[in-house]
């Protein structure tokens, strides 16, 4: 059997379909899953087996037999806990065929095949019953179906099908209830992912001011959740209004009901303010005492014993659909609505005692102005980041004249509207899917000024230019369809193909791009793609060689995107630059090839390198999409907050506790292919 997969083409800047084996998919979902990560988190695994001894002693202490359904299986980890616990039989469910496999083998090595019956189904397939799938019913139900929004991967619907269909009346459930709380803030940082803030342009006849169609002002956005490391948000980043407050719980224990609801709290602001954003995360009590408890609270909420990182589960930030002022003291209703996979927040000021509940009831937001469908929060962030529309301002006024023809290439794209005020006579942008343009421009009193050209490069035909040359071609770059950092480089290709409407003498801006790289030591990411060899006592080697094997399907030596804002790493190494591209010069025929070193100056672990672009828009003005600095002796590093930078993780990690004992240098081999645009990079410690 094939399968379809969809990938952005990054030399047409277009999806392309492409015919994969029926491996594929699973390779991927396997190789950058998080099973691996579950299975550091110390922490889980922990709690879980306390709770699940718990459960199976409170059933044996009833005299029953000890009979266990464990929902989403993986590796198998939790029925294995159950059976050592002493549970009679586990029922071990798994719905993706390659970890059902897995957690076959792995119960087997562990010896409990007579113990452990592995059935890959989804559980709402299972049956019951003398011929059934089970026996009988269970009376402990074991489950880790969350996500870091607790319900995102349907763990409702689930439980509420193993309640009327897969358990006893009174089972015990392991855990037995979740939580989710809440706390109101207002963040001008947090926001600035969700709305775009005036943007101030200095031009030369006077200051002029870029805002936001008021569509979008009162666009309420979309309700999928923004999870993020919350822990490396510092706390001069946002302001505190209300106190921690409990939203909402759900028992496991009995009957869930998935269906849409609402839950509303009112609280009493600590302080004044603008109340926009609402924190949220959850914990878990791993039996009815709540004595076993598993917490996703953020650092000031939390004292720093309980501290674990984890990525598999983060915490969330819902913004709400308008800033509202609040007054410290004067009581707000914060309503959380909830279908079966989404939560979204509703602040509304205090009324009157005989409120109608009825009246609570808040629709999922929609995005109105589809900025929200199309600007995605780091790019949100991007927009709004101020100093960095500097760099473009400086630059473009440098190279505008009264006369330029300017053609914006990038998506969604400030850039057309800067150029216009800073002078360009005529001014292109590009591209269909920038967001709503008309709407944009006549809020700004532009729609007369700015053509809009719909096409795609090779389309681009003289009548669409008014039979103009274009004499300064601008890109940020940044398209949608990125996912490495030099997937942008398809600006590169489309300069290229429209080559022929170009002056002779054109400026191109940015003018080139540069790729760096630098060896570094996470604090944490590296647990990811780290093997785990034991889990409580338990052999999971057999999913350490199943990663691996996913890894190296292909030999694809390929990095992978990671915002690094909220990953922590040292460098080990200097920054180095590895390649150019030339984007006054067309894209070679040829491919583009270095080989070198890279040496190591601090000790610590390589754990791998990380990869970034930097763009030179003009003499002396570059923006960087990676390293801002490194920021002391520690090396401790600053990203880019709104990008996500390429991470090639080592399949060995070299480690030096002394710096007389280091490896002096990390060797590697980059190469640009520019029939493909991909870059393909190997690395020798
Ligand atoms: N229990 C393991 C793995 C948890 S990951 C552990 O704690 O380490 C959750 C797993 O549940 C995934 O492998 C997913 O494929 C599976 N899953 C989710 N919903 C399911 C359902 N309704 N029926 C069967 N498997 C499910």
């Amino acid at each position: 059997m094939k399968t379809f997969c969809g990938r952005a083409n990054p030399t047409t800047g277009s999806m392309e379909w492409t015919e994969e084996d029926e491996n594929y998919d699973y390779h991927q979902e396997i190789a950058r899953s998080r099973y691996a990560d579950m299975l550091h988190d110390k922490d889980r695994n922990v709690k879980y087996y306390q709770g699940i001894r718990a459960a199976v002693s409170r059933v044996k202490e009833r005299g029953e037999k000890a009979i266990v359904l464990d929902i989403g299986t993986g590796t198998g980890l939790l029925s294995m806990m159950a059976a050592s616990a002493g549970a009679d039989f586990c029922y071990a469910i798994e719905v993706f065929k390659p970890m059902a496999n897995a957690a076959v083998k792995i119960v087997e090595k562990n010896g409990f095949c007579d113990k452990i019956k592995v059935i890959n189904k989804h559980s709402t397939e299972v049956t019951v019953g003398p011929d059934g799938d089970m026996q009988c019913r269970a009376n402990i139900l074991v489950t880790e179906l969350f996500d870091t929004e607790l319900i995102g991967e349907g763990a409702l619907p689930t439980y509420e099908h193993a309640h009327k269909y897969l358990v006893q009346e009174g089972c015990e459930a392991v855990p037995h209830r979740a939580t989710v709380y809440v706390q109101l803030v207002e963040s001008k940082r947090m926001w600035s992912w969700n709305k775009l803030f005036p943007v101030h342009v200095e031009a030369e006849d006077g200051e002029k001011i870029i805002v936001s169609p008021s569509e979008m002002e009162n666009c309420p956005g979309v309700p999928s959740v923004c999870d993020i490391q919350l822990n490396q948000m510092p706390s001069s980043d946002f302001t505190i209004l209300s106190n921690v407050m409990t939203m909402f719980s759900v028992d496991f224990s009995k009957p869930v009901r998935s269906a849409s609801t609402c839950y509303r709290v009112q609280l009493e602001p600590v302080k004044s303010g603008k109340a926009q954003i609402v924190l949220s995360w959850w914990d878990i009590d791993m039996d009815p005492s709540g004595m076993i408890n598993c917490t996703m609270a953020p650092y000031w909420v939390k004292s720093t014993s309980a501290f674990q990182w984890r990525d598999h589960w983060m915490q969330c930030v819902y913004f709400l659909p308008n800033e509202e002022p609040v007054l410290q003291g004067e009581k707000v209703y914060l309503t959380a609505c909830r279908d079966e996979y989404s939560v979204w927040y509703k602040l509304q000021k205090a009324r009157g005692e005989e409120e109608d509940k009825a009246d609570v009831r808040v629709e999922s937001p929609v995005c109105r102005c589809q900025a929200h469908l199309l600007w995605n929060r780091p790019r949100f962030g991007e927009l709004n980041d101020q100093n960095r529309t500097c760099q473009y301002i400086k630059s473009l006024t440098k190279v505008l004249k009264t006369d330029s023809v300017c053609l914006c290439i990038s998506d969604g794209s400030l850039l057309p509207v800067l150029a216009h005020y800073l002078g360009a006579k005529q001014v292109h942008p590009s591209k269909i899917d920038l967001y709503h343009p008309d709407e944009f421009f006549k809020a700004n009193h532009l729609e007369d000024k700015i053509k809009i050209i719909e096409f795609f490069f090779e389309l681009l035909t003289s009548s669409l230019l008014e039979d103009k040359k274009i004499s300064v071609l601008v890109g940020e770059p940044f398209f949608t369809t990125s996912l490495l950092p030099w997937h942008n480089l398809y600006f590169w290709y489309a300069r290229t193909a429209m080559t022929s409407h170009l002056t002779s003498n054109v400026t191109v801006l940015p003018q080139s791009a540069s790729l760096h790289m630098m060896i570094v030591e996470f604090q944490d990411l590296w647990r990811i793609r780290s093997p785990c060899g034991t889990c409580e006592g338990f052999d999971v080697q057999t999913m350490d060689d199943m990663i691996k094997n996913s890894l190296n399907f292909r030999e694809s030596k390929e990095a992978e995107p990671h915002p690094l804002w909220e990953y922590p790493c040292k460098s080990l190494s200097d920054p180095q630059l590895v390649l150019t591209f030339d984007f006054r010069e067309t894209v070679p025929q040829h491919c583009l090839s270095t080989e070198g070193s890279v040496n190591l100056l601090r000790k610590g672990k390589s754990h791998g390198a990380v990869l970034w672009m930097e763009y030179h828009l003009a003499a002396d003005i570059s923006v960087s999409t990676g390293l801002m600095q490194v920021s002391n002796e520690k090396g401790n590093c600053e990203w880019n907050p709104h990008c996500k930078q390429a991470v090639y993780f080592f399949s060995s990690v070299i480690e030096s506790e002394t710096l007389s004992d280091l490896p002096s240098a990390v060797t590697y081999a980059i190469n640009f292919n520019t029939k493909t645009g991909e870059i393909a990079m190997d690395f020798k410690l």
